[in-house]
């Protein structure tokens, strides 16, 4: 067989091997990124949770303070009792009081329903933040093999890249030029063998003559289908 066809062939095994190492390397970073997503996302849950919680918190400190107006009030009042004159002044300042009072019991009941609301955010916060840490651990080791994968994955393509260095400078510039170019049109193989007395490139039959001519191999044949370059079954093994 022409030696520059055994050469493509060679070329076309790593091409091939090359591509799906390639592929194989382009999906990682990507499913890196989603892992680094996901991540990020329970670190948001925990972090909505804080802010509920601080919410709360600062609206109880609300509260409180307005529980002590009202005590302070209260007490003011009740001091004034003292020094009351007048039965219309007695029966106003009797009412202020019971105004003050209910003030005061709706803002504890208020204040109450917050530590309730608060306790249970406290709750969903440990569980988020469980979670998320327990989440953070599981990813940051799947990251760490893909990260290893993706290393290993680099170093397969730069000796593959190497090995189709050396064989390319051993074809001649034409040759790699036709080769090069019916790859980048067809995107998958350049050469294609014989098989059934068909095209493996596009399954189309070839006249028989031809068949005759590529199995002499003593010059390169291109399908007039593809225009893929035609080899008699030569030895492909595609792993
Ligand atoms: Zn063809």
């Amino acid at each position: 067989m022409l030696v520059q066809l055994e050469l493509l062939l060679d070329l076309q095994h790593i091409d091939l091997e090359l591509g799906e190492l390639v592929a194989e390397a382009e999906i990682l970073p990507k499913r890196i990124q989603e892992l680094e997503d996901e991540k990020e996302s329970a670190k948001s849950e925990v972090r909505d949770s804080e802010v509920r919680l601080e919410e709360k918190q600062k609206a109880r400190q609300k509260l409180e303070r307005d529980l002590e107006d009202h005590g302070a009030r209260l007490k003011d009042l009740e001091s004034k009792r003292l020094v009351i004159k007048t039965n219309e002044e007695y029966a106003a300042l009797t009412h202020e009081i019971g105004f003050t009072t209910q003030d005061i019991s709706k803002t504890e009941d208020a204040a109450l329903e917050l530590m309730e609301s608060e306790s249970n955010i406290k709750r969903e916060l440990a569980a988020a933040q469980e979670s998320a840490a327990t989440r953070a651990g599981e990813i940051d080791v799947k990251i760490g093999e893909l990260t290893s994968e993706l290393e290993r994955l680099n170093d397969a393509i730069a000796i593959k890249r190497d090995e189709r260095l050396r064989i390319s400078t051993r074809i001649d510039k034409q040759t790699l030029l036709r080769y090069d170019r019916i790859l980048a049109s067809k995107g998958d193989f350049a050469v294609a063998r014989i098989a059934d007395g068909a095209c493996e490139g596009c399954y189309v039959r070839l006249p028989a003559q031809m068949v005759i001519e590529v199995r002499k191999a003593d010059r390169f044949i291109e399908c007039e289908s593809c225009g893929r370059i035609l080899c008699w079954k030569p030895e492909r093994d595609d792993g």
